[in-house]
């Protein structure tokens, strides 16, 4: 199903109302919280690494021309390939004429938000190569013709009934719900792919630029496997998942480890340096590098949503967050779910194509609060909201009441006359003390009602005889 950012509100609300998915949001995002929790109380350093890995985020994005060239340098010199993508379609073209000069037919992937964001699976189909996912979650979606839900658990809003059923359809097999027996045999049918594709993809979780070591961490092997057993490996990475030196590693792979899964370490994590080199036994005979902008200078250049480069893809954020837990990944109608996805979504489609998400926030902070890198998402979905408002996005009925209301906060005068006048009218109407009811906001939600008399009027009137409120 092909969704949009557009439709927000109606996917949110399908999928608010659907009791199953809000079951399985709410388990699998506590479950990790509480693991992430358990596994940062044993750090108790954890507040001066998140600040650490701030600062060098930030050396990282502003000087991020320079840490660029160098990673391109040093990658050139291990005897790799560099190629610069500006947009979407010369990322996926690149990919697609790779395949071409290999003669590949069938490509084996593993996870990469940057090949989900470039659309890069239906680029290879229309040329005719297939792409084989090697993740798990991204095997599950692929057969079952969706788009992942979350940021590093692609299947998070299916269950484990629903995967043995599309096993059994799909491959015709016995239905089985049990994980290891679902694993092993996706395991099995993957092996032989693996050995026989030309082509390896894979994404990057961080490109050291003074080294050239491209990392990719995961739990399963696949990356492994799809970035050493094919005879060329090619890595998609956004341009801001580079790191300024090596040395800086250790600190982000712990960081990132106990934010996604709460695990002090993921299972692998691939430390590429170029092409098998004379003398070694395994490796791809090539290794690309493409360095996806896509938007992202763009953002760059924004000095007050920049910070969004930072982030190193954990999660954490939206496993937190009140809203993606009810409303789930498909809400957003974006390969980028949640908090991050609500900020990078309309910088990256618009912010007319994706107008709902800067709202799709209580604003409670708790995002902030969690991100390893202190990102401060909730400071930027405000701003994203405050450019829709200054471009008179916002719905006239809103703007009226807003304009209304600031008028009326501006001003003490106009702030009694108007509560006044209101009251005045709810009695005539007969809905004095009654809850309101407001178009758009009463149907989910109450709005108090007004106090009959207001809290001046009341300790004008009360306050000599000792009373309490
Ligand atoms: S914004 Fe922060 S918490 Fe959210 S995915 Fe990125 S790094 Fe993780």
């Amino acid at each position: 199903m092909n969704r949009t950012p557009s439709q927000f509100k109606i996917l949110a609300s399908e999928n608010v109302a659907d009791p199953r998915l809000r079951r399985t949001f709410h388990s699998a995002t506590h479950h990790a919280l509480g693991q992430r929790a358990q596994s940062v109380q044993l750090v108790p350093e954890w507040e001066d690494l998140r600040e650490r890995a701030h600062r060098i985020k930030e050396e990282a994005i502003e000087h991020l021309d320079l840490h660029l060239e160098r990673l391109e340098a040093s990658v050139i010199q291990r005897g790799g390939r560099v190629f610069w993508a500006r947009d979407a379609s010369e990322a996926a073209g690149y990919v697609v004429d790779l395949c071409r000069r290999l003669g590949a037919s069938t490509v084996v992937k593993s996870k990469s938000m940057a090949a989900e964001e470039i659309g890069l699976t239906d680029a290879l189909e229309a040329s005719g190569v297939e792409p084989v996912e090697t993740d798990l979650g991204e095997f599950i979606i692929q057969l079952a013709g969706e788009t992942p839900s979350h940021i590093i658990a692609p299947a998070l809003h299916m269950t484990r009934q629903q995967i043995g059923g599309l096993f059994q359809e799909k491959f015709g097999i016995p239905y089985t719900d049990v994980p290891s027996e679902l694993c092993a045999f996706a395991r099995q049918r993957l092996r032989q792919e693996f050995l026989s594709a030309r082509l390896g993809i894979s994404g990057v979780n961080f490109a050291a630029a003074d080294t050239g070591t491209i990392v990719v961490v995961e739990n399963e092997g696949n990356a492994r496997l799809c970035t050493s057993l094919p005879r060329v490996h090619l890595a998609i990475m956004g341009l801001e998942k580079v790191i300024p030196r090596f040395s800086d590693l250790p600190l982000f792979l712990r960081l990132l480890a106990r934010s996604s899964t709460g695990q002090r370490q993921t299972s692998y994590v691939s430390m590429i340096s170029g092409p098998r080199r004379e003398g070694e036994w395994d490796g791809p005979e090539e290794f690309h590098l493409i360095l996806l902008d896509n938007g992202r200078s763009d953002i760059l250049a924004d000095p007050r949503v920049r910070r969004s480069l930072y982030c190193i893809r954990c999660g954490a954020c939206l496993n937190t967050c009140p809203i993606y837990q009810r409303v789930g990944g498909h809400s957003y109608g974006s390969v980028y779910s949640g908090p991050i996805g609500a900020v990078l979504t309309p910088l990256f489609q618009g912010l007319e194509a994706a107008q709902d998400l800067p709202y799709a926030s209580s604003l409670c902070g708790s995002c902030s609060n969690i991100c390893p890198v202190k990102i401060d998402l909730h400071h930027q979905l405000l701003w994203l909201r405050e450019k829709l408002v200054a471009r008179g996005s916002t719905p006239w009925r809103e703007r009226l009441a807003m304009t209304l209301y600031a008028a009326g906060m501006k001003d003490p005068a106009l702030y009694r006359m108007g509560s006044a006048l209101l009251r005045l009218l709810l009695k005539v109407a007969g809905k004095s003390g009654r809850s309101l009811a407001i178009p758009g906001w009463s149907s989910t939600r109450d709005f108090p009602a007004l106090a009959e008399t207001s809290f001046k009027q009341w300790w004008k009137e009360n306050r000599n005889q000792g009373e309490e409120p």
